[in-house]
């Protein structure tokens, strides 16, 4: 593998601007484990206001965030509903379960990434003394890049309400969504107890996320957060990033989304490649197992950096990868299959 020209892998790899570093090595600090870290404090009123939320806890990254969800609202032994395919589930190493003891209820998806109602509601335990006690539901949004409507967020929720659960969001890319759909944040979040959300990703903060939701939630949240190692010191460092993020790097959001597009529309020129259009920043290509083998180990060759495997490919668009590297990954893949 050839160093990284065009790096598609994923929204993370962005890095620091010259603003963003200007603002962290300008950011007042204090000790935000005794709670008077200006900056710390301020990202997260921001937070909590902009998705018109009681509170938010800024913490190291998207995994401990819903981790620290998952365990303020459910205790020992209970569970929480979500998607078989849902990062809180598969992706976060069984964290719910070795480090909260929250038995996870996943559920299959829908082709569109949702899942069932009747199953969500099926699953959901009674009282019965054979049953670890369902306490929350745990929706994604976006969901590997795709958009799932607001309707049915609204839906799942009206299951939480008549059963007395939780509802929590994933929303690591909601800002993604919420620029797609052309909604307020506060409008998209309002169904949910606990939202998460990554400033680390196609926002470009080096560190973060940031749970909001219900203000016994959010503390709950903070003395676990403390247990798990994340109190942090002088992260005003940090969350100085974050704040640059969410004032400067929202609405440009639509130039990834734009970007992910004109690569689907480049890759479905060739017919091998069958290319889910994108709704926001991730665009998902399938082909024969065969030919994804030789066509990923080509891009990697070439300095184009994506992830795939068994005939699957996944690119993400950013902020750090613009117009001439879409269109300098594109001329490549022309070369692959010309
Ligand atoms: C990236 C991601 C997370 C976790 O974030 P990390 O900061 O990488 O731990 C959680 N949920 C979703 C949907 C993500 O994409």
């Amino acid at each position: 593998m050839n160093a990284i020209r065009y790096d598609f892998r994923s929204d993370t790899v962005t890095k620091p601007s010259a603003g963003m570093r200007a603002a962290m090595a300008a950011a007042e600090v204090g000790d935000d484990v005794f709670g008077d870290d200006p900056t710390v404090n301020r990202l997260e009123q921001r937070m909590a206001g902009m998705l018109g939320k009681d509170a938010a806890l800024f913490v190291p990254s998207g995994t401990m965030s819903n981790l620290l969800a998952l365990m303020s609202h459910c205790g020992r032994g209970d569970e929480f509903i979500a998607g078989q395919n849902a990062h809180c589930y598969k992706y976060e190493a069984g964290g719910a379960a070795v480090l909260g003891s929250i038995q996870p209820q996943p559920i299959a998806h829908r082709a569109d990434g949702t899942m069932e109602l009747n199953d969500i509601e099926a699953a959901i335990k009674s009282g019965d003394s054979h049953f670890a006690t369902t306490r929350v539901i745990a929706l994604e949004n976006t969901f590997g890049g795709r958009v799932l409507p607001v309707a049915y967020m609204k839906a799942v929720a009206e299951i939480a309400g008549r059963h007395g659960l939780g509802l929590h969001l994933d929303g690591a890319r909601a800002f993604n969504a919420c620029v797609a759909l052309g909604l307020d944040i506060k409008d998209f979040a309002a169904p949910f107890d606990t939202v998460s959300i990554c400033l680390s990703k196609g926002l470009g903060a080096p560190v973060g996320s940031v749970l909001v939701g219900r203000g016994d939630l959010i503390e709950t949240a903070r003395r676990n957060r403390k247990m798990l190692g994340g109190g942090l010191r002088q992260s005003g460092v940090l969350a100085a990033a974050g704040l640059f993020a969410v004032e400067h790097n929202v609405a440009r959001l639509a130039d990834d989304h734009r970007r992910a597009k004109a690569l689907a529309e480049g890759l479905a020129r060739h017919e091998a490649l069958r290319v889910t259009m994108p709704d926001t920043n991730i665009l998902w290509i399938d082909m024969d197992a065969a030919l994804g083998e030789r066509f990923t180990a080509y891009l990697g060759e070439n300095g184009v950096g994506i992830t795939g495997r068994y005939g699957q490919q996944r690119w993400v668009s950013h902020l750090d990868a613009g117009d001439a590297d879409v269109a300098a990954a594109l001329a490549l893949v022309d070369r692959f299959f010309s």
